[in-house]
Formats: structure tokens, C-alpha cells, sequence
């Protein structure tokens, strides 16, 4: 099992479509129900063998571009279709990646029944008290009797099984976490014409910079820190620094060199040392003064 791209959300609210009245949904993002046979990709991984538990008849199943959904309510599988292929375009944009390393499709499941879902849990000994998962090309979600899950979630993980799909090895868990907690709040923002700065960087958040970068493991105490400060070094990179030096860097540390190496040899015509990187972290990591009203 790979952790480092195992995304766990442990809430469930309300899912909401990203387009206001009248916005078209992204292109691809239709999402055609078919059966089984004629879909246009059917081989699955560990985890998605386990959830089809061997009989395709138990679901209804669908696609769009580079999706593959299996799902028990159409509703649930064209909102989260939409939704994945808004956030393909985005990330592929962020990315600055033309191609895409796979030519299979990711696939989605989308369980309605508690019990199915728990029973799927302990086939694959996974973590009992999520409702949505992602593991490599796969997503597994849960959407009982109508609650469904949050947008931004749902962002995560899907971010986190697109990611895979332009860097195929593991990168440091900051900054897997990181982009995944980026890109659930950025594409969500585009596409919705929202002000990200309104809801995120509203504070400093005080992380060691060396611990964070170093991580291989989620800490013990205190994983929304963890997060919030990946997030905030991934948007560092992403919106102060040359946003073109970015897939260079992550492919860098996907080859195994060490984060703060990486940082130093890409970044290097704007920090000579690990200490003038940490500063103009530190800079960016205070908010800008509010406007106070007159
Ligand atoms: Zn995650």
C-alpha cells in the first residue's frame, strides 16, 4: 500500500456542483452511463478489484474523458464526473504538463450503502473512519443515503489521483498533501470567479520548516497544521516563484533527490542559501495587514 498517496477525508457534508446558474461544466466532464462491457476501460487495481467484489452487475458504471465511475445513483457519478474533469484541466494547467503519462482511465467508486463501504474497508484493511479515499488512479468515495461529501474533499482526493497521473513516483508527503490542499481550494476558486485570498492566508501558520520538508510519516499531533503548512509552501512556490520552475522541481524530488536540495538547485537564481529560502518563506507566511474599513 502507498501511503504517501493516500489521501484520507474524514467528514461528510454537503456536495454542491462548481458551476453557478448558467456557467457550462467543463468539457469531458459529461458523463455517459454504459454497461460494463462497453466501457472503454475495465482493468483495475488492488483496491478496485476489491470494491467490484468480482460481480461489475452490483454497480451501474459510466465515463467521462479520464474517468471511469461506478456508482449506484447517476446524480452522485455526473456531479463528481464534472467536477474530476474541471479539476484534470486546472491541475494539467498548474502543471504546465502537456502530456499525459497514462493512457488508462482513473477509477471512481462511489458507494451509497454504509455497509457495503465498511465492508470494503475491511477486505482492504484500510482506515475505518474515512469516507473518501485515493489510491493511485483509484478513488473511493462514500456518499450515504443522499448526505454526499464537501466539495473542497472531494477536491483532495481527486487532485491527488490526477497528480499521479503526470508524476508517476512517490514525491515528500508535504508536498503531495500540499498541491492536493491547493488545488482543492485554487480550481474551486477559478471556476467559481472566488477570491482565494478571501480564504486562505488569513494567518501564519508555524510549522518547522526543516521538520515539515523532511516528513515521511504524518505527524502524531496536530495533521491540520501539517496540512495547512504544506499548503502554504506549495502556494509560495506556485504564486511567488516562477510558476514554469515548478514541474521541474517536483519531478526533481520524484527522482528521489531531497527536498531542500531540489529547492536550492531550482530556485537558485532567487536563493543562495537554505536560509535566504526560509526568509522569503517566512515573508510570505505573514498575511498582508487587512483593510480595515474607514
Ligand atoms: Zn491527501
Amino acid at each position: 500500500m502507498d501511503l504517501l498517496r493516500l489521501g484520507i477525508v474524514a467528514l461528510a457534508v454537503a456536495l454542491v456542483p462548481l458551476w453557478s446558474a448558467g456557467q457550462a461544466p467543463a468539457p469531458g466532464g459529461k458523463l455517459v452511463e454504459k454497461p460494463w462491457e462497453k466501457l472503454s476501460h475495465r482493468r483495475l487495481m488492488e483496491y478496485g478489484e476489491k470494491a467490484l467484489g468480482g460481480d461489475p452487475g452490483k454497480w451501474k458504471h459510466g465515463e467521462t474523458e479520464h474517468f471511469v465511475f461506478h456508482f449506484q445513483e447517476l446524480a452522485d457519478a455526473q456531479l463528481v464526473g464534472e467536477m474530476a474533469e474541471a479539476y484534470y484541466r486546472q491541475i494539467q494547467k498548474d502543471l504546465g504538463v502537456t502530456q499525459d503519462r497514462l493512457t488508462r482511465k482513473n477509477h471512481v467508486f462511489i458507494f451509497n450503502d454504509r455497509d457495503e463501504w465498511q465492508r470494503f474497508f475491511k477486505t482492504t484493511r484500510l482506515d475505518m473512519g474515512a469516507v473518501g479515499i485515493a489510491s493511485r488512479t483509484e478513488l473511493f468515495l462514500l456518499s450515504p443515503g443522499g448526505a454526499r461529501f464537501a466539495t473542497g474533499l472531494l477536491g483532495h482526493e481527486i487532485t491527488h489521483c490526477i497528480f499521479y497521473r503526470f508524476v508517476p513516483n512517490v514525491v515528500p508527503l508535504w508536498l503531495n498533501e500540499g498541491f492536493a490542499e491547493f488545488e482543492s481550494l485554487h480550481v474551486y476558486a477559478k471556476l467559481r470567479g472566488l477570491d482565494e485570498t478571501r480564504y486562505s492566508h488569513r494567518r501564519p501558520i508555524h510549522y518547522p520548516l526543516k521538520q515539515l520538508l523532511a516528513a515521511t510519516k504524518y505527524p502524531k499531533t496536530d495533521v491540520p497544521k501539517f496540512y495547512a503548512a504544506s499548503e502554504r509552501l506549495v502556494r509560495f512556490l506556485l504564486t511567488q516563484q516562477d510558476r514554469r520552475k515548478f514541474l521541474p522541481f517536483v519531478q526533481m524530488v520524484a527522482s528521489g533527490a531531497k527536498s531542500e536540495d531540489a529547492l536550492l538547485f531550482i530556485y537558485h537564481d532567487q536563493f543562495k542559501s537554505f536560509a535566504e529560502f526560509a526568509a522569503a518563506f517566512e515573508k510570505f507566511n505573514q498575511p498582508p495587514p487587512r483593510q480595515e474599513p474607514p
